[in-house]
């Protein structure tokens, strides 16, 4: 598959080393803000995997949808721009993907605190989620944080959140439930920023040729039942 990688930071540049190795062939990658001058090549990708900044994300959606491409969007802080982004993506014609965390265990974390929310609701548990990253990360609390609090308040339980940036810590959320003279607490770590390249990848491929928005966990869920697996 013939991708773009956009943003060239520690994320981009963790899919261009991955992308090789699985097979995907590079075509084009776009560096900075700046680097959007006079490019071309961007016509040749088929889908283009987009971890930038908060601020670029929805420009950048909006340019290559309108260049016809698929899009995987990794970058997190520009959620309350979805409505327009679906709008944008339906109106071209082309598919895009994002997820808070591409790493596939965020996903079955998601997955658990689904199960668990309406048991913990009726057991009146106290919850909260805790997130560290590194401190150069630019939103907070992290996309993955008001995710999973966004999980168990929709069965009515108050979730505080809140949060630490320190050093390089690539990515460490914490579900934590209290039921009085016990408690559950689910860690999930993220070890190195490949957890999410090779997520980004995986969904360039499922994302490829499906017109609209969705989320990682909604194709995920989709590849992970189908019955050829
Ligand atoms: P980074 O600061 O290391 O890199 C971002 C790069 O994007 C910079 O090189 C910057 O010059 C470039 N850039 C900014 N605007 C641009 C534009 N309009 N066009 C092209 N390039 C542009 O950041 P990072 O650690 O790579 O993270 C990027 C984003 O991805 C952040 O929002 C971060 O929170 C998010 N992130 C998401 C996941 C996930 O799994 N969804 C994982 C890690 C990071």
């Amino acid at each position: 598959m013939r991708i773009a990688i956009v943003g060239y930071g520690r994320m981009g540049r963790e899919v261009e080393r991955l992308a090789s190795r699985a097979g995907f062939s590079v075509v084009a990658v776009v560096r900075s803000r700046s680097d959007w001058e006079g490019r071309l090549d961007i016509v040749n990708a088929e889908v283009a995997i987009e971890f930038t900044h908060p601020d670029s994300a929805l420009p950048n959606i909006r340019r290559l949808a309108e260049a016809g491409i698929d899009i995987v969007c990794g970058t997190t802080g520009w959620y309350d721009h979805m409505d327009e982004a679906r709008r944008i993506v339906e109106e071209a014609g082309v598919g895009l993907v994002y997820a808070p965390n591409f790493s596939t265990g965020a996903l079955l974390i998601f997955d658990t605190l689904r199960r668990l929310a309406p048991h913990l609701s009726r057991l009146k548990a106290e919850v909260g989620v805790f997130e560290v990253h590194h401190s150069a990360k630019k939103d907070a609390p992290s996309g993955t944080a008001k995710r999973m609090a966004e999980i168990l308040q929709n069965s009515s339980l108050n979730t505080p959140v809140s949060w630490l940036r320190v050093g390089g810590v690539v990515g460490w959320h914490l579900f934590l439930a209290d039921l009085g003279d016990e408690s559950i607490e689910v860690h999930h770590r993220v070890r190195s920023r490949s957890a999410f390249a090779r997520g980004a990848l995986l969904a360039a491929q499922l994302v490829r040729g499906k017109k609209g928005l969705f989320s990682f966990q909604q194709l995920l869920t989709d590849f992970l039942n189908a019955d050829d697996n």
